[in-house]
């Protein structure tokens, strides 16, 4: 089997474990689980929180407002929404869109990491606080506040080589804040420059 077939197989295995997840009680009141989607081969991985209203409706991360202010980001940086891989800390809604609770980031994990696993992504960008802290130990990354690290970058090593973490503001913080949309516009195109240097090294 090529890397492509293999990565579509085991991407298929994981989203069939997931809908079927019950590690933690969201699954009871959610209507859809959302694995996540894109480019399995993508160089920048995008890491949100947990799927909302929308995406719990349809199975896919990021489609409703903050997800279109990601497409909007994206397009920024002139990167296209199927280029990228895109997922969530976790895989079903909390109720009222309430912040996931640390056990159920921690339940949910083994699904992150098989992710991770199948894309081998050169650059990750959690976006918001609570990625941001799951990414940043999962690297093996000094914690710190977001608001202090957003939109600079961090080398870290794996198995596969060097990744790049640059953490970005949550989109759904920039729907109601016109300062933070403009900050994480700003941090956009640093990534936007980030990537364009190492496609170019390739
Ligand atoms: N917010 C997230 O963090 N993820 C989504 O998929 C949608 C909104």
């Amino acid at each position: 089997m090529d890397e492509e077939s293999s990565k579509q197989s085991l991407m298929r295995d994981l989203e069939q474990q997931v809908a079927a997840c019950r590690r933690c009680p969201l699954y009871a009141a959610s209507k859809n689980a959302v694995l996540g989607e894109g480019n399995l081969k993508a160089v920048l991985m995008l890491v949100g929180e947990a799927p909302g209203y929308q995406e719990d409706l349809i199975g896919r991360p990021f489609v409703g407002e903050a997800g279109k202010l990601l497409d909007r980001l994206l397009g920024e940086i002139e990167v296209r929404r199927e280029e990228v891989y895109i997922t969530n800390l976790v895989k079903h809604r909390p109720p009222n869109n309430r912040e996931p609770a640390e056990e159920e980031i921690e339940a949910c994990s083994p699904y992150l990491e098989e992710q991770f696993r199948i894309i081998k992504p050169r650059v990750v960008a959690p976006l918001g606080r609570l990625s941001t802290a799951y990414v940043l130990k999962k690297f093996g990354l000094r914690p710190a506040p977001i608001s202090k690290i957003h939109g600079k970058s961090y080398e870290a090593s794996t198995d596969y080589g060097p990744v790049l973490v640059s953490p970005l503001y949550h989109p759904a913080v920039a729907l109601y804040r016109k300062d933070m949309e403009e900050e994480l516009f700003r941090d956009a195109r640093g990534l936007k420059e980030l990537l364009r240097r190492l496609t170019s090294d390739q």
